[in-house]
């Protein structure tokens, strides 16, 4: 197959349909002409037949915009998290920022701690975080901290016991790097995910939870991060002229003398992406405020991804429980990858760029699993480096059910050009450092784990299948989920014996 528009489909979706994870040396999408999305006789087969979902409403339009506010989630959250107050002056155009950082800290572990753990993720790009100042709950300067890549082991003057809470500042300057991605610089914006020192989860048995990150061919595999539920206290002031400068944020700000400021509780991370080019476009469906920036050229795109995602968190909702934020801001990303974050996600302007105003479209595949991340990620949480299939998975998987419920028609579509196409192999529980780089993983974990969830459905039936979703999305919200605790949550909804899926799809 040369060029065929099949083959030039594939390339353009290798490149940007691998959802939520770098591919950050690759070639532009932009060159690439743009992919005719269309089902040639050359497609290889693909065998699943077109169920139809029966728990979410069928196809509809987004809901009139009503004045409800989202409800709380009625489960009960974790006591005494994790607090980050971060006051950061920015400056858009040199790229320079000065941070401010509190972490107030609780010991929720049976055993008294003599240290504190912190990542320190920008320390992956060299000379971009500059330590001024570190300190105690009384303001007295730490000494004789230790620094190992991004692990800084903070002593303490005496042991935190269990209960007792603490406090670190932190002050620093952060030289953003000229690279593109979730953070750093590139020529249209200025992306802050992962710009701050954290406290990661401790286990009992395993203590501090840090995996490194995965670099391979020049690209970043996956996510290695795992977080904990947390609260966010997040002020940004800008220092360039503050009319031209649009802020995509975790969160909706209030405006005070020149400074933004924000609030998040129970979030995993608090990003921001900033630009002096965005255009803006919101809805409101069910009082959730869904809020899109994107380039000059997606401004089409750009109402209607607020569309695709309209619909994706009413289906989600109806699935699991509503989506529980006040906003969700949909940030069009100056590079080729798509990343799920808090309150926020990032797709790739070439998703936008290639945008045809049909279903069959990247946005219309990328969109839900991005939204679906909300619920799988943010408000479940999983060790994204161990078992990135908790979330990436299921993610993609969450796209076809969007087709299902919204274009069942093109599910079939769906699955020739987005899993089936690529004829993946591998284990669906391999983690991120996986032989073979990006494309091992992303076939293993994202496309296998869509066969497997699909293999799986039709074997327990929709009922167990969805209620069992259910369960363990309502179970597992807040915490860090294991694949134990999914397979708990399948075996609550069904007797049927797993070994021969699990033999053909994971590893042990
Ligand atoms: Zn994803």
């Amino acid at each position: 197959m040369k060029n065929s528009p099949l083959l030039i489909f594939f390339l353009a979706a290798a490149l940007i349909l691998s959802a939520c994870s770098g591919s950050r040396s690759l070639t532009p999408a932009a060159s690439l002409p743009a992919p005719q999305v269309l089902v040639s006789s050359e497609a290889p087969d693909a065998n699943p037949t077109s169920p139809t979902i029966t728990a979410p409403s069928t196809a509809e339009t987004p809901a009139a915009p009503t004045a409800q506010t989202p409800r709380p989630l009625m489960l009960p959250a974790p006591e005494n998290r994790t607090h980050y107050k971060l006051n950061l002056i920015l400056n858009y155009y040199t790229q320079y920022a000065v941070v401010d950082e509190t972490i107030t800290y609780t010991n929720r572990s049976s055993q008294p701690f003599s240290e504190l753990t912190v990542v320190v993720p920008p320390k992956y790009y060299p000379g971009s975080f500059s330590l001024r100042g570190l300190t105690d709950s009384s303001g007295s300067p730490i000494s004789g901290w230790q620094e190992d890549g991004v692990r800084f082991t903070i002593p303490l003057q005496t042991p935190l016991t269990p209960g007792e809470s603490t406090s670190l500042n932190f002050s620093y300057q952060l030289n953003l790097p000229k690279k593109e991605g979730t953070f750093g610089v590139s020529g249209r914006q200025t992306n802050l995910m992962n710009w701050y020192p954290y406290i990661p989860p401790y286990e009992e048995g395993t203590g501090w939870i840090i995996h490194p990150q995965q670099v391979e061919n020049n690209m970043v595999v996956g996510e290695y991060m795992v977080t904990e539920m947390a609260d966010f206290d997040v002020s940004l002031q800008l220092t360039d002229r503050q009319e031209l400068i649009e802020v995509a944020a975790s969160a909706p700000a209030e405006e005070k003398n020149g400074v933004r400021h924000y609030h998040l509780e129970l979030a995993r991370g608090f990003s921001f992406s900033v630009s002096d080019s965005y255009f803006e476009h919101e809805i409101t469906q069910d009082g959730v405020r869904i809020h899109s920036y994107v380039f000059m050229e997606a401004r089409e795109a750009g109402k209607a991804v607020t569309e695709i995602a309209a619909q994706a968190l009413k289906l989600f909702g109806e699935l699991y429980f509503p989506y529980p934020r006040e906003m969700i801001s949909i940030v069009a990303a100056d590079f080729l990858h798509n990343m799920e974050m808090d309150g926020m996600v990032m797709i790739s302007y070439g998703v936008f760029d290639f945008y045809n105003k049909t279903p069959k479209t990247n946005l219309t595949i990328l969109t839900p699993h991005e939204i679906s991340h909300q619920w799988f990620y943010s408000m479940v949480g999983n060790d994204q480096a161990k078992e990135p299939w908790l979330d990436e998975a299921l993610a993609t998987y969450h796209e076809v059910l969007y087709y299902q419920t919204y274009q069942p028609d093109l599910v079939q579509w769906w699955w020739n050009n987005r899993i089936d196409g690529f004829a993946p192999k591998g284990y669906v529980n391999s983690d991120i450092y996986v032989t073979g780089g990006y494309p091992a993983y992303r076939d293993a974990v994202y496309l296998r784990g869509a066969q497997f969830l699909q293999e799986l459905r039709d074997l327990i039936g929709d009922e167990a299948f969805f209620a069992a979703l259910k369960d363990y999305a309502l179970t597992n919200t807040y915490k860090l989920a294991s694949g134990e605790d999914f397979f708990a949550a399948i075996a609550r909804h069904s007797q049927q014996d797993l070994s021969p899926l699990l033999a053909k799809y994971f590893r042990n």
